[in-house]
């Protein structure tokens, strides 16, 4: 990574801050919070080492950061939120005023804010600061006793539980996940959560199919592993609903391979912008197919499940970092042979 580019993604500075706060201070609609835990997601990672993420780059100094946590420090009057009370803070800042936001979808708000993206100029800052002035409908409080790091999985658990409500009632179903990073970590706990009858892993590495079983997989097998995949493949599929969270092009492959007839896949996985698709198979089998993006009411469910220990995100935890050792924090999320999700302490 160049100098130029670590210097894209900033964290800002105790100076940036004492001049940060008085602006805050005539803000008097907005929340103070301040944050305790970010968790570096993918999108951090691809700002911080190549001043871009898909279609969004970064043309001024952005604070990255978009799965985090704090205290409220200051709340309007007449706000519900009180000083001192630990807060999720939802990343997304929908217009509430656009078609979209009308009918609900506040994930396709047309002029969508989502904190730490380079989408708009100027850019949405994050979280990964020491204090970040947002929105009331943003906070949610959560139970103090519970960890903040763990609460900070609130943003990448919404994901996760939307991409479940995509696949429709999952009760009784037989689950596979593709991809055993964060998401499909948090995929394998929310289906289970969900009532899945049985929810299997599946990644090329190792370590990420242990992942898988640390955060409930009743099994998990390598896509390499000739025999377990014949398993599934027989019988023209044998899962109910796969999720797809790598978008791997082989793994697109495999989804449609492993799918029943009547199935329903679940795309989460970015990939490439354009891949090769098993057309005609896809079409005989009569498979669903569903985009999952972001997420929409389904933060407040989160929050209640990590709360609640519903989900218990642990075992995805691969590193914590403090906010002076950012950088060392950002290298490490980004070898993937290693980490899976790194916190940072702030
Ligand atoms: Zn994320
Ligand atoms: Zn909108």
């Amino acid at each position: 990574m160049t100098e130029v580019q670590s210097k894209s993604c900033i964290i800002r500075s105790e100076q940036d801050l004492i001049i940060e706060n008085r602006i805050l201070n005539h803000e008097e609609d907005k929340v103070l919070v301040q944050v305790e835990a970010g968790g570096i997601c993918g999108s951090d990672i691809h700002y911080y080492q190549h001043g871009r993420a898909g279609a969004s780059v970064i043309q001024e100094p952005m604070i990255i950061g978009h799965e985090f946590v704090g205290i409220v420090k200051t709340a309007p009057v007449g706000s519900a939120l009180k000083v001192g009370q630990k807060v999720a803070i939802n990343p997304s800042q929908p217009c509430y005023q656009c078609e979209r936001c009308r009918n609900g979808q506040l994930n396709h708000c047309q002029s969508m804010r989502f904190m730490g993206s380079a989408q708009h100029f100027p850019h949405t800052q994050g979280g990964f600061t020491q204090y970040v002035s947002v929105n009331t409908n943003q906070c949610f409080p959560y139970d103090a006793s519970i960890a903040s790091e763990i609460m900070a999985f609130s943003e990448p658990l919404s994901v996760a539980i939307h991409a479940v409500n995509k696949a429709g009632s999952l009760i009784g179903k037989k689950v596979l996940v593709i991809g055993s990073g964060t998401i499909g970590g948090l995929v394998i706990a929310a289906a289970k959560a969900a009532g899945a009858q049985v929810v299997l892993g599946c990644d090329v590495s190792e370590r990420s199919c242990k992942v898988a079983i640390d955060m409930g997989a009743d099994h998990s097998f390598s896509p390499l592993d000739h025999e377990e995949v014949t398993k599934y493949q027989q019988d023209n599929g044998y899962f109910d609903v796969t999720f797809e969270a790598t978008g791997v092009p082989s793994a697109i492959q495999t989804t449609v391979d492993f799918t029943k007839p009547n199935g329903k896949c679940i795309q989460l996985g970015m990939g490439n912008s354009s891949i090769e698709y098993p057309i005609s198979q896809f079409l005989v089998k009569e498979i669903e197919w569903t985009g999952s993006f972001r997420f929409n009411t389904e933060f407040a469910v989160a929050v209640n499940w990590l709360e609640t220990k519903r989900v218990d995100p642990t075992p995805l935890i691969s590193g914590v970092f403090s906010l002076d050792d950012a950088e060392s924090a950002i290298i490490a999320a980004a070898d993937k042979s290693k980490s899976t999700k790194v916190i940072l302490k702030i």
